[in-house]
């Protein structure tokens, strides 16, 4: 395909459904062509100088019993990290108040669990009624949610549910076998259903082909409407999951993917997620000129390592770049 057919960012229809191919011709622009465009398409609609701060606290850890390969929360891989109780509601307040202290606007809460029990949800519920009080966004990411579960927590306050494609229809079976990937669509849109934002991306770097990186881009975009946020994550080679060994992706691959994302999902927030420590500065900066316009921030994401708030404050302040207030 030439590269002056693809699309251009005046052709963005929130209607616009893309094919595999043409997202994969994205990928394979030159490097510098690539940058221009999600350079272009950020300044359209987003400020440049802006980087949203999110900060995500496991409020329950470990035990979980799906097999997700990347996760170390599965009780089924020899990794797995120790099964804890629901973190209580004052702790998570406590936390909440102190992401808020460093200039987080959004406080996303996870939970390892196939999906909630009827029983777990009412502390989630107390939860997100609490840090809504701090004048926060909330998020929540607790797995497969039924419809009536989407409602109760949209009515406690919730701002926006996590769920993750995680990658390609065509990959989804060497990574997960314990839920489909229908499961998943529907989990989005019984959220979409009762006016919940969605925050839904994935991992890239688990094995899969660019096509394959190239079509979990495209389900996340034709999704109507895209997700409000989109958190792309560079797989983290935990000890004893059974991606542990798999075989580093290529750096300019992930810058890749974060600009095909800024593209395609020219509203959304695109967000680093996990494995920034892996990438280094550089390689984040590269990623905010690819379109990166949010972060987790803090020393942890559920399980795994993430840099310190002081190494990223530093970061943006080396970038000129400042923390997006609400
Ligand atoms: S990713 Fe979520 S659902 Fe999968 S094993 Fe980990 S905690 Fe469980």
């Amino acid at each position: 395909m030439d590269v002056t057919e693809i699309d251009r960012p005046e052709t963005h229809a929130a209607e616009r459904k893309w094919t595999v191919a043409e997202v994969e011709a994205l990928f394979a622009l030159p490097f510098p062509e690539l940058m221009y465009r999600a350079q272009t398409v950020h300044r359209q609609f987003h400020r440049v100088d802006a980087v949203q701060l999110s900060t995500l606290l496991s409020i329950k850890t470990g035990g979980c019993p799906e097999d997700c390969g990347y996760c170390p929360q599965s009780k089924r891989h020899a990794g797995a990290v120790a099964s804890e109780a629901l973190v209580p509601v004052a702790e998570v307040l406590r936390a909440a108040r102190a992401a808020r202290d460093q200039g987080a606007t959004r406080f996303c809460m996870g939970a390892a669990w196939r999906g909630p029990k009827d029983r777990d949800l009412e502390p989630v519920l107390a939860m997100v009624r609490e840090v809504k009080t701090l004048g926060l966004e909330t998020c929540a990411t607790l797995g497969l949610l039924r419809p009536d579960q989407a409602l109760k927590l949209k009515e406690a306050g919730l701002d926006y549910y996590n769920h993750n494609l995680d990658t390609a229809p065509d990959f989804y079976g060497e990574v997960i076998s314990t839920r489909q990937y229908q499961d998943r669509l529907d989990t989005i849109e019984a959220v979409r259903e009762v006016g919940l934002k969605v925050c839904c991306g994935g991992i890239v770097g688990m094995g899969e082909s660019r096509r394959q990186r190239a079509a979990l881009l495209a389900e996340l975009a034709n999704l109507k409407p895209y997700p409000e946020s989109v958190p792309i994550n560079h797989l983290v080679r935990v000890p004893g999951t059974p991606l542990a060994e798999q075989a580093p992706l290529d750096p300019f691959e992930f810058v890749r993917s974060i600009a095909v994302a800024r593209i395609t999902m020219p509203r959304a927030l695109v967000r680093l997620s996990a494995g920034r420590q892996e990438l280094g500065e550089a390689v984040q900066a590269l990623c905010f000129l690819a379109g990166a316009n949010s972060m987790f921030q803090g020393d942890k994401l559920l399980t795994t390592g993430n840099p310190q708030i002081s190494e990223d404050q530093a970061l943006l302040g080396k970038l000129g770049l400042t923390a997006e207030v609400m």
